[in-house]
């Protein structure tokens, strides 16, 4: 029999926090979970049974991980504040089926990690993350192919909502665009600044990224496709024309540049914020024949 989760109640995390003395850390993010039923819905919202293995980024005081633990056959979480070891030495001690890391996930080797841990099978990653890595950690996770099911995360409202932006709306750029591309997002609760403490200056959101199992868009040069994507997101109010004129990371001629958008189909002076997925992927097919 597995120990239920205790510390969801504002009170325990108080207590806990006044036990070590704990002082928060503007510097990682630290916002910590103080709702029990917005607990219950993010455990929920990633679909977590005894066969998952579930990685865990930022345990904190070890709120989540405890509902996380109960949940699944194994955590493994990654915390960089080291003064939060100890606390969550105490907090997790009635699970066996949890490791904690003291590291900082963005300098982890995490392919190693999922390989160690779940031999390499997908794994399903949960996170209250700290707001300043949301970028940073999503593209890692997406763009070299770590083995994963699910990303389940607390962010900010409004980059949940820029996951989940179509073309040609003031949301869409090129996070939209590489977590569409790999992943079908779905925003699964929306959760006031209340539920934490210290409470955020944002709303925030839980955001399920689901890894697509269909085939996604096909595209010769996967590579060459974001290089397209992040030169046309660089000016948003230029034409794409102008992004990929500018970019350091491309180096057509204008001449090149001219020929590849008509040959994929599109108005000389369209923008990169009007194309889809679709359009970017035939304009990079187009670019690698050249
Ligand atoms: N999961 C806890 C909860 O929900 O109450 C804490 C969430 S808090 C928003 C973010 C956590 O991530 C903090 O514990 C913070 O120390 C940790 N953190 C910040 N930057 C990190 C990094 N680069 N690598 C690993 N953990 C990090």
């Amino acid at each position: 029999m597995k120990t239920r989760p205790w510390l969801g109640e504002p009170s325990r995390t108080i207590e806990i926090l006044q036990k070590y003395g704990f002082r928060f850390q503007k510097k990682y993010g630290q916002n910590f979970l103080i709702d029990t039923g917005v607990l219950d819905r993010i455990v929920r919202a990633a679909e977590i049974d005894e066969e998952d293995t579930v990685m865990e980024i930022g345990p904190g005081i070890g709120t989540l991980t405890q509902y996380l633990a109960y949940a699944a056959g194994k955590v493994c979480a990654v915390e960089i504040d080291r003064n939060l070891i100890p606390i969550l030495e105490d907090t997790l001690s009635g699970w066996d089926n949890v490791t904690v890391i003291n590291e900082d996930v963005l300098k982890l080797d995490i392919e190693k990690l999922v390989q160690e841990q779940n031999g390499g099978r997908p794994i399903k990653v949960v996170a209250n993350l700290p707001y300043y890595i949301t970028t940073p950690i999503l593209m890692e996770l997406l763009e070299k192919n770590i083995p994963f099911e699910s990303i389940t995360v607390m962010v900010q409202k409004e980059v949940a909502e820029r996951m989940q932006a179509e073309p040609g709306t003031k949301d869409y750029g090129a996070l939209s665009l590489a977590v569409q591309y790999y992943t079908v997002p779905e925003i699964m609760t929306i959760v006031p600044p209340n539920c934490f403490i210290p409470r955020p200056q944002v709303g925030s959101a839980v955001i399920r990224l689901t890894r697509r199992t269909d085939n996604k868009i096909a595209v010769k040069d996967e590579k060459l496709m974001f290089r397209l994507i992040r030169a046309s997101f660089l000016q948003r109010r230029k034409t794409l024309m102008n992004g990929l004129r500018n970019s350091q990371e491309l180096s057509y001629t204008k001449e090149q540049a001219e020929a590849a958008i008509a040959a994929a189909g599109l108005p000389a002076g369209v923008r990169g914020e009007k194309l889809s997925l679709e359009q970017f992927a035939a304009l990079a097919d187009v670019f690698s024949e050249m």
